[in-house]
């Protein structure tokens, strides 16, 4: 693989960015390689500037279900910018926005539009506090909201603890609201509440975590927190910032059959833009400013382009049911060939999938939370990671991420894919 012209422009980019890079995951740190720098994308496929092309499981994290850069998407962007970028007074699209997550979305009535799932996830929180009167929050470990300081809490050895920041520059006092459970852990939920439900504002949660590999909650877990916060009356976040139109065009509410009070949503709902969105029912909505007292603003928020591109992405995908069934063979395939790889392997390492969320993990299952995801073999994933990137292949690089696949991946990328892995496992394992 070639890599001058990155590794140049590289050199001058730990000058003026902090490592180079505008968030951290992109340095390839984890994987012990220098980032690539992106030239342009095209449906599954992505090249870097040394004229590299890999078939691209990172998809920008998520938000391009139909791959990059669709005609059905962009086309007509052109008109957009012509007319305007930006006017911070309201436009007719965000309302078109608006109803079309609201329809999508039968758990709430209202929605408002930031400009990334970290700000979703804050402004919901904020807003769940003031509704119920109340300062704790609950979240997951493993599970990530975004980096304001309050989520950015990780858990200790127990089961239930206290929050404590995972990141300096985080005061001790922000986060002793935000208790923390382990995922997928009924009885932990049950002793936090039976001890200080009646303090907890809401509980939030990634109804399939996607920032831990791909660990989805279970029925009963995911049914557990509807009932205890609806005992408490608590507020019922779900963070769909992945889930949200991906597993399915009611993403959660879909896929598992339950609904919360509110909802982050972020990634695909912009298609590659700048954009969240947190909404609730009418009576939590109200809450916020300029119909309630809870202060929340942005002045990008609801940009046009955004909102163009936004807007078809989810018709497209409202219009055409057929493609999650695609996408869902298509994840279907991965995840059979990647099995059939560590059967013949002899490696006892574990595949999770939720929807076209898929997960190789390099550890003997089951992987329930973050505890056993934490038995990954890093170093072996690190081994394989670089053994892709050198056949066309770029994946998360970070053991802990799905592979994002999009309907731009045809079988044939799938294919490749498999016998790819096979090889790189065979030679990441000295086999
Ligand atoms: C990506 C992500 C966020 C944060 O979204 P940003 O747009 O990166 O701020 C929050 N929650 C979940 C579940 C995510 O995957």
């Amino acid at each position: 693989m070639k890599n001058e012209k990155s590794l140049k422009i590289y050199e001058e980019a730990v000058k003026y960015i902090p490592g180079g890079v505008n968030s951290p995951v992109r340095a390839f740190k984890s994987v012990g390689l220098d980032p690539i720098f992106i030239d342009r994308a095209h449906g599954s496929r992505i090249y870097d500037v040394d004229g590299n092309e890999y078939i691209d499981y990172i998809c920008s994290w998520g938000p391009l279900m139909l791959g990059h850069s669709p005609k059905e998407i962009v086309q007509g962007i052109e008109e957009v910018v012509a007319k305007g970028t930006s006017y911070g007074v309201p436009t007719e699209i965000e309302v078109d926005m608006a109803k079309i997550i609201v329809e999508a979305y039968p758990a709430i009535d209202q929605v408002r539009m930031v400009n990334s799932g970290t700000e979703a996830t804050m402004s919901a929180l904020r807003v769940a506090r003031a509704y119920t009167n109340r300062n704790k929050i609950l979240k997951f470990e493993g599970c990530y909201h975004g980096h304001s300081d309050a989520l950015l809490v990780k858990s200790g050895s127990g089961t239930i603890t206290y929050g404590v920041p995972t990141s300096p520059g985080v005061p001790d006092d922000v986060v002793k609201d935000t208790l923390v459970c382990r995922y997928n852990d009924l009885d932990a939920v049950r002793e936090i509440f039976k001890n200080q439900g009646h303090e907890i504002a809401a509980i939030i949660v990634e109804t399939v975590a996607g920032n831990m590999g791909v660990v989805s909650g279970t029925q009963e877990f995911l049914q557990l927190l509807r009932d205890i916060t609806k005992e408490y009356n608590t507020v019922l976040i779900f963070d769909e910032v992945i889930t949200g139109f991906r597993l399915n065009y009611s993403s959660s509410i879909g896929y598992f059959g339950i609904k919360p009070d509110m909802v982050c949503f972020g990634k695909i709902i912009g298609a590659g833009l700048p954009v969240g969105a947190y909404g609730g029912t009418k009576e939590i909505m109200s809450m916020v400013s300029p119909v309630g007292p809870v202060y929340q603003a942005g002045t990008l928020s609801g940009n046009p382009l955004a909102m163009y591109m936004g807007k078809k992405n989810l018709e497209i995908l409202r219009d055409n049911p057929q493609i999650y069934l695609e996408l869902e063979e298509k994840a279907k395939r991965l995840e059979a060939g990647l099995r059939n790889n560590i059967e013949k392997l002899g490696l006892n390492y574990t595949i999770n999938r939720a929807g076209s969320l898929v997960c190789l993990f390099f550890a003997k299952g089951p992987i329930n939370n973050y505890d056993d995801v934490t038995k990954c073999d890093v170093d072996k994933f690190n081994k394989y990671f670089k053994e892709l990137i050198n056949k066309g292949i770029l994946l998360a690089p970070t053991q802990f991420e799905a592979m994002f696949l999009s309907n731009a991946h045809k079988n044939e990328d799938i294919d490749y894919t498999i016998n790819a892995s096979y090889e790189a496992l065979k030679a990441a394992h000295n086999l």
